[in-house]
């Protein structure tokens, strides 16, 4: 039997990217959705063929408790709401996956893990370049040391945030920050699993604020580096007014990049060999089947919650070294 999903928060995300998915996936498949609009709800419900039982809106959300249809939430809410639906999700006893960052504070990632713990249930967050064949390269590259010692790692993601100035990315509250949040926690990552260590230290300064009217609340850009024990670095930058997605790494008798890096398809690769030469695939069906897996086979998830929550540490330690001018070491 496939497992059923439910997403929660039937934004953009879920709309163009995590449904079309589940319709490619071969362990789970969209079995209900849980929305505060109706007329999405009637929209969805048509599209994709979602029976009335499977229709949740927040208040009823609990109901899920006793639905057989339904075993993974998916949680695809804004950043600041993350904790308090996942929290939610676990006590029907379904497992859940949440949507990166996993969430706007450290204490608010311990809660949800210990309420997935508590429930018995899986957490996985959804880091689906863990499931893309030119990241999983780099990984291998790097943590294998096929050219030596990585020292040096270059990783930017920023777009050009446009439209209404009232969206939640730019409200400190349901974003939890900037670009840092939402863009820089792929470079974070990009940088983790490529030498497959944690930075033992972060420097960070945010950029000049040139569109005031946007950034009253959250930053427009920011620069930081990562200090690795053996002494890499990785320079690292974000901003929702440029446009970037590099993932560039330098080792002792080689170099690789990805350019662009972080998008949902298009990705390109190369070494100082040349091309990489990999397939860009459906990374979501891949992140959400390898989850299914995950419970199928009673095996943890290879992006868990406690990654989840090592990310926020290290997102949070960026903000007070660009805060303080300090360097800043994580605990
Ligand atoms: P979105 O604005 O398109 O959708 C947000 C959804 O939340 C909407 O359906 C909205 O109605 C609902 N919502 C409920 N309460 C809300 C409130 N108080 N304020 C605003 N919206 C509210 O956002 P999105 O781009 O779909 O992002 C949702 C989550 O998914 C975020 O955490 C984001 O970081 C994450 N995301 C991840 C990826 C990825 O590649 N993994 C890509 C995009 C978004």
């Amino acid at each position: 039997k496939k497992l059923g999903v439910a997403l929660v928060g039937l934004g953009s995300y879920s709309t163009h990217q995590l449904a079309p998915a589940l319709q490619d996936t071969e362990k789970c498949h969209l079995a209900g959705i849980v929305t505060g609009t109706p007329s999405k709800a009637e929209a969805w419900k048509r599209k994709y063929n979602i029976p009335d039982k499977n229709i949740y809106n927040y208040d009823t959300m609990q109901q899920i408790k006793g639905n057989p249809d339904i075993d993974i939430i998916y949680i695809v809410l804004p950043n600041g709401m993350h904790a308090e639906y996942t929290i939610k999700a676990a006590e029907t006893g379904k497992h859940v996956i949440c949507e990166k960052p996993m969430a706007t504070s450290v204490e608010d990632c311990k809660r949800m893990i210990d309420a997935c713990n508590r429930n018995n249930v899986k957490l996985s967050i959804g880091y689906r370049l863990h499931f893309e064949p030119h990241h999983q390269r780099v990984m291998e590259l790097g943590q294998q040391k096929v050219y030596g010692a990585v020292n040096k790692i270059e990783a930017a993601d920023s777009f050009v945030l446009r439209g209404d100035p009232t969206v939640w990315r730019l409200d400190k509250e349901l974003a939890g920050g900037g670009p840092l949040m939402d863009l820089g926690i792929y470079c974070v990552q990009g940088a983790i699993y490529t030498l497959g260590n944690e930075p033992s230290a972060v420097t960070a300064k945010f950029g000049e604020i040139t569109r005031p009217d946007y950034f009253d609340e959250v930053e427009q850009s920011i620069d930081w580096q990562m200090h690795f024990q053996d002494g890499a670095v990785a320079y690292c930058s974000s901003s929702y007014n440029d446009s970037a997605s590099r993932l560039y790494g330098k080792a002792k008798n080689g170099w690789w990049e990805l350019q662009p890096s972080f998008g949902y398809s298009g990705i390109k690769g190369r070494t100082s060999e040349g091309p990489m030469n990999l397939p860009n695939v459906n990374q979501q069906a891949r992140q959400m089947d390898a989850f299914a897996e995950c419970i199928l086979e009673n095996k943890e998830s290879r992006v868990p919650g406690e990654m989840g929550m090592r990310d926020v540490n290290i997102l949070m330690a960026i903000y007070e070294a660009a805060r303080t001018g300090k360097k800043v070491q994580i605990s």
